[in-house]
């Protein structure tokens, strides 16, 4: 059933990788302005479902609709197959994907890597571009650290230099996959800090994260993924509470 307010809905998705399912016939959906918090443990397949979301990877059953559209794949003679990289592209533009690791160029400064993103996309000119590079720096708090090279900064500057590298786009929703786990923990927070005020501006996201924090205080609705499902689906003040399963109680008290 396709539901109509879902920014982004998938349908029964399945992942299968050397003939096991890591996502399992998943069916998720999620509002704008919603902040999804995906808690689970290690090969539990969250990855792989944000990862399937982002249109990262091909899934091998099930559809990802996208405001309504079908997105990563294409009806072709009433069959779903796998949409062509020109169409996977286009599916993508709506969404911005961050990573542990940040993935920025070594050898470019702050600016370039940023601008790059709005280059690949062709939109608008070099001057445009470094003001929106500038601007979206400021808005992370890294003002001033623009011709730095990765190297020269924390990794916390760093992954908030990712999250203003993915924001110059425009994305309709962001999902992050453990953004804060490769940080020291003195820098977890400032990292924490810009995706806290990103969910106060509305934008709509989903967190996979071990930090439970915030889960409970920034998430509108915690999950947690377990076998390649979703084992709890509840907003925070119910999911950290007695009202959750055992399996959640059991698996909070292992983290906390
Ligand atoms: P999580 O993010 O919860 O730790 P993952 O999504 O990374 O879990 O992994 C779920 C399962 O899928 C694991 O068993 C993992 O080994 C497997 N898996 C993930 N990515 C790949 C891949 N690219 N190739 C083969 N197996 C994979
Ligand atoms: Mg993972």
């Amino acid at each position: 059933m396709s539901n109509p307010h879902a920014l982004i809905q998938a349908d029964a998705i399945t992942k299968i990788y050397q003939g096991k399912p890591a996502v399992d016939g998943v069916s998720f959906s999620t509002t704008k302005g919603e902040v999804t918090a995906i808690l689970g443990p290690s090969g539990s397949g969250k990855s792989t479902f944000l990862r399937s979301l982002a249109l990262l990877e091909p899934i091998d059953n099930g559809k990802i609709l996208f405001e309504g559209e079908l997105v990563g794949q294409r009806e072709r003679r009433g069959k779903l197959v796998p949409a062509s990289e020109r169409q996977l592209a286009g599916d993508r533009e709506n969404i911005g994907m961050l990573f542990q690791n940040f993935n920025l160029f070594p050898h470019m400064s702050v600016e370039r890597n940023i601008m790059l993103a709005l280059g690949v996309h062709k939109r608008g000119s070099i001057a445009e571009n470094r003001d929106t590079a500038l601007s979206m720096l400021q808005r992370v708090g890294l003002d001033g650290h623009a011709s730095k090279y990765p190297s020269e900064l924390s990794g916390g500057q760093q992954q908030r230099v990712a999250i203003a590298r993915a924001l110059v786009l425009k994305p309709k929703i962001m999902l992050f996959d453990e953004p804060t786990s490769a940080l020291d923990p003195e820098l977890v927070r400032e990292v924490l800090r810009v995706m806290e005020s990103l969910a106060e501006e509305g934008m709509t996201m989903i967190v996979v994260t071990h930090e439970v924090g915030f889960a409970r205080n920034a998430a509108s609705r915690v999950i947690l993924f377990e076998n390649g499902r979703i084992h709890e689906d509840l907003p925070p003040n119910r999911f950290f509470s007695p009202e959750a399963s055992e399996r959640t109680s059991a698996f909070l008290e292992h983290v906390l």
